[in-house]
């Protein structure tokens, strides 16, 4: 399929970059660390809301009636935009969208821009296909800043860095913002509060030079023609409100119809994402407006691009299609323990985590190594279903996908063998089961195990011996707790053991 980036072409399947990605001890530290905090965070923002479950049906409601009705709403938002000033461009695929966006640029005469983050131009490749035209694309996403300036690539859907910890960042603000502008102040500490003031520091001579600035959306209003970004920073609405030429990328699933459907998106958005009741910057921008322009304050010309890129394709799968109704919350990848172990990179596309083992095999076709392989990319358990605030049932479309691959054989466009094996083989488990029937059936010996090993679990190993290493390569061994739960029991309850 040509024209089809999502970022990262000729990837290996799914089982092998995992595997690499699960022995970086680092990485898997990071990962827990911020998707516990994150999920934990999303819980109690969510149970504050008697009404979730309503929220969370109205939005599904909205967004597939949308859909059902695609062609009829991208129209009325093409009207509304077109008569608020704007101009609407179509895109069949990444290549049309990315000479779209060069050509934009190259006509205002300017070799750089500054850019809100945006999955859809990441998705597409825009960056890349800037950088060849001899135009700088500069990110003013915190996350997104630090991956550019760290020649890296993004491996979550809202923080993008999420695989980097403080001194990581500190190290790569050091090294690399000097080759990209202003550089980082010295002595730079690993503190948050210095590391964001650094970043500020770098960004704000970007904000005040720059004539074009390039953003996504989260949505798009087809009665009123008004786009809409969510974030967390105001980097965002420096670009939205500074440049004087705007140029937004967007899927076409972003359409709700009336103004008032953000309601439900509103409430449930933020929750989802940072786990905030409301987030810091909701900016939102209707063509030129009777305030933008020339006479006013933002850009004096917006342009809207209208992205396709395998949506119609995925439109046309009935079970498929529940995919275009995600509003990249990112709950679901900070709840998956695949996620959580393998990290983002190992799902080769922007789209990570369970969200993207459904969307980049439609968007990309199930032809490659690694789009063959992400629909394995899951234990199947539920729990992205179960925090999806649009319900998307996304066990149900990695089942659907699966057979799709079965069907379409195991030899991919390529001419690679697509085989999806068990990490460690079935010897090893086989004799793991053999040794738990023989300690299960005697009682006895499994008390008299649990005890010792309760008295020596100061000595207990952080890796297996043996075969069992290559399990714990990748896995922490659980800790060793001071009373087995027998004893545990026989001195809650009483009952001797
Ligand atoms: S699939 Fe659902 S939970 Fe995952 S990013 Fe999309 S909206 Fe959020």
């Amino acid at each position: 399929m040509t024209g089809v980036h999502l970022g990262m072409p000729a990837f290996p399947a799914f089982p092998g970059a995992a595997r690499e990605a699960v022995r970086d001890e680092v990485l898997r530290a990071n990962l827990r660390n911020a998707t516990h905090t994150i999920r934990d965070k999303r819980a109690r923002a969510v149970a504050e809301l008697a009404d979730w479950d309503r929220l969370r049906a109205a939005g599904k409601a909205v967004k597939d009636h949308t859909l059902r009705h695609l062609d009829r709403y991208l129209l009325q938002l093409e009207a509304a935009v077109t008569a608020a000033g704007g101009t609407v461009h179509w895109a069949a695929d990444a290549d049309e969208a990315n000479r779209i966006v060069t050509d934009l640029v190259r006509a205002t005469g300017e070799r750089e821009i500054v850019k809100v983050k945006s999955m859809a131009t990441q998705e597409i490749g825009l960056n890349e296909a800037l950088e060849a035209a001899g135009i700088a694309a500069y990110e003013t996403d915190l996350a997104e800043l630090i991956v550019q300036l760290g020649h890296d690539r993004p491996s979550h859907i809202l923080v993008p860095a999420i695989h980097r910890n403080r001194a990581e960042i500190r190290d790569i603000f050091r090294a690399e913002m000097g080759n990209w502008g202003r550089p980082a102040p010295e002595p730079l500490d690993d503190d948050p509060r210095e590391l964001a003031e650094a970043a500020r520091l770098h960004l704000r001579e970007k904000f005040l030079r720059a004539k074009v600035a390039v953003s996504g959306a989260n949505f798009m209003v087809a009665e009123t023609g008004t786009l809409v970004v969510f974030e967390s920073e105001g980097n965002g609405r420096m670009c939205l409100t500074l440049p004087e030429t705007l140029i937004s990328v967007v899927g076409i699933e972003k359409v709700v119809p009336t103004f008032r459907d953000l309601e439900i998106f509103l409430q449930t958005l933020p929750r989802s994402s940072t786990a905030e009741r409301m987030n810091p910057y909701t900016t939102m921008w209707t063509g030129l407006g009777p305030s933008r322009g020339a006479n006013g304050d933002g850009p004096s010309a917006f342009h809207l691009v209208l992205l396709d890129n395998g949506r119609t394709d995925t439109l046309a799968d009935e079970t498929g299609r529940q995919a275009l109704r995600c509003i990249r919350c990112s709950a679901c990848l900070n709840v998956c323990p695949v996620y959580e172990r393998a990290g983002g990179h190992a799902y080769g596309s922007v789209y990570p985590g369970p969200i993207g083992a459904i969307l980049s095999p439609q968007l990309r076709g199930t032809g490659s190594a690694i789009d063959a392989s992400l629909p394995y990319a899951s234990t199947l358990c539920g729990a992205c279903y179960e925090v999806c605030p649009v319900a998307i049932d996304i066990p149900e479309v990695l089942v659907h996908l699966r057979e799709r691959v079965a069907q379409g054989g195991p030899v991919t466009r390529d001419g690679i063998r697509v085989r999806i094996r068990p990490a460690h083989g079935h010897t090893a488990e086989r004799a793991a089961m053999r040794a738990a029937r023989l300690l299960l059936d005697h009682p006895g010996a499994l008390r008299a195990g649990e005890r010792l090993l309760a008295r020596a679990r100061r000595l207990a190993p952080r890796r297996l011996p043996g075969p069992g290493r290559a399990w714990t390569d990748s896995r922490e061994l659980p800790s060793v707790p001071a009373e087995s739960f027998r004893d545990w029991w026989a001195r809650e309850r009483g009952n001797p053991q």
